[in-house]
Parts: C-alpha cells; sequence; structure tokens
C-alpha cells in the first residue's frame, strides 16, 4: 500500500546534523514510496535561516537520480508564515521550483514559540494565546499564497506553559474553523503531523477533531508527516495518520507535483 512522509528536515536545516542521504535510507528501509524533504525557513527566527540552496540541489539532485528505482523524493521546504513577512516569503516561493511547501507558524508576532516562549506566552492567558496564534494564522492565509499545506495546525499547544495545555476544539471552534475554510476556499490542505508522538502528547498536530473538521467543511487535501530531525524518527506513525485519515472520512493521500495535489486512494 502506498505510503509517504511528506516532512522530513536534514542537516540543511539547522536544527538537524542527519545527512540526507541517511534520512533517505531509513525512509526506504521502513517502506516509504515516496519522501518531501522541507527543510526550514524562518524569516523572523533566528534559529532556522534559508538553507544554503547552492549547497543543497547538487546533492538532492544527486540522491533523487541515484533511489530512483527505490523512492520518490519531492522538492520541498517548510516555510515559517508570517504575514509581516508576506513579501520575503512570497518572493522565496517564486525564486526556488519547490514542489511541495508547508506553510507553518513557528513565531507569532515575531516570537517563537519555543525559541521565545515566555515572551509569547508569559504575558497572556491561555485563551488570548491560542485565540492571537489563529487570528495571525487567518492573516497568514490571507497573504502567503503559495503554501500547499498548513504544517501542525494547532502548533501554539505544544509550547504554552499552561496547567493543561490541550487545545480544546469546541473552545475555539469559531477561529478555528474560519481558518479551515479559508483554507479550503483557497484550495490549501492541512497536514497530518506525527511529531506529537515524540513531544509528550502521545497524538497528532491536529487532533482528530480538527481534522474530521477540515474535511466536513469540505476539504480534501492531506498529507502526512513524521517532521524528523533524525533517521530513527522517519516514517514514524504515518500509517497511523492514514488509519486517522480514513476515520475521518477522506479516501484519498495528497502527493505534489509543481505544488499541485495529485490524489492517491487510501
Ligand atoms: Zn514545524
Ligand atoms: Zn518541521
Amino acid at each position: 500500500m502506498f505510503s509517504a512522509d511528506y516532512h522530513i528536515h536534514t542537516g540543511f536545516s539547522i536544527d538537524s546534523d542527519a545527512p540526507m542521504e541517511a534520512m533517505l535510507l531509513s525512509a526506504i528501509n521502513k517502506g516509504m514510496n515516496e519522501i518531501a524533504f522541507t527543510d526550514h525557513v524562518d524569516y523572523d527566527s533566528k534559529y532556522y535561516p534559508e538553507p544554503d540552496y547552492d549547497s543543497y540541489m547538487p546533492v538532492f539532485n544527486e540522491l533523487k537520480e541515484k533511489y530512483k528505482d527505490d523512492i520518490n523524493i519531492v522538492f520541498g521546504v517548510e516555510i515559517g508564515l508570517e504575514n509581516k513577512w508576506a513579501d520575503k516569503i512570497n518572493a522565496l516561493t517564486a525564486k526556488y521550483p519547490f514542489d511541495f511547501i508547508i506553510g507553518s507558524s513557528h513565531c507569532v508576532l515575531t516570537k517563537d514559540l519555543y525559541f521565545d516562549q515566555k515572551e509569547y506566552f508569559g504575558g497572556r492567558t491561555k485563551k488570548e494565546a491560542y485565540t492571537t496564534y489563529f487570528d495571525e494564522l487567518y492573516k497568514n492565509i490571507q497573504t502567503c499564497h503559495d503554501f500547499c499545506v498548513y504544517g501542525h495546525i494547532d502548533f501554539v499547544s505544544r509550547y504554552g506553559m499552561y496547567e493543561d495545555n490541550s487545545l480544546n476544539y469546541s473552545e475555539y471552534k469559531d477561529i478555528t474553523d474560519k481558518c479551515l475554510i479559508a483554507l479550503i476556499d483557497k484550495g490549501k490542505g492541512i497536514e497530518i503531523n506525527t511529531s506529537g508522538f515524540r513531544y509528550g502528547i502521545n497524538g497528532t498536530y491536529p487532533s482528530m477533531d480538527i481534522l474530521k473538521r477540515y474535511r466536513e467543511l469540505g476539504g480534501e487535501i492531506i498529507t502526512a508527516g513524521s517532521d524528523s530531525h533524525r533517521p530513527e524518527d522517519t516514517a514514524d506513525h504515518i500509517d497511523y495518520a492514514y488509519d486517522m485519515m480514513r476515520a475521518a472520512g477522506f479516501r484519498y493521500v495528497s502527493v505534489f507535483r509543481n505544488r499541485k495535489p495529485e490524489f492517491i486512494k487510501l
């Protein structure tokens, strides 16, 4: 059965030291038919500079050719979306021939949710912090045009500093629905990010209720990604994510060519 890990980092991201080939071999060993390398670019974060694509492209092209009988590799990127950087982000996506773009919110109002955790969450109630996150996410959808799926759409709940960080969909229904509808209207998907199994929530980003809601509202574009930064984490819980898709009513998983979704039966 077809299986694809659509969120993998390599040593070209500053937070990974894994050679691209090691990530690739691990994915092949775990039975992946296709993977997307999605190294980071975040303009507001001091921590995720643009990869050196002059060094990146020869390595990527060589590996794509070398392993073409074993796996298909997609040229992707994970861009930290922020509406204040929309022009710069749109210029980046126009410059490189990415096949697949994850747009994620790592920074909100210039604060990195992980590295600047105290600055972002410190002065805000949980309700304020989570609502602001989705307000900004909505603005990002309106201003950053070229992404394919929104990454880990309820990511704010990973780094909250509250007694209970979980994001209960029913409490944030209005703003979450507004974002999901905007994504659907613009032909954008979401991903199931399985890194939550490695970050202590024993689940995915987003949770099942948001996934179901995206489908219920008419959304059809869905990918699954491990968000691995180490070879041992590639393909992690992808089969679980595919089961979630089926349970939420999806009949197809998406792959991307030239930023356009193609649909493969689940
Ligand atoms: Zn991310
Ligand atoms: Zn990532």
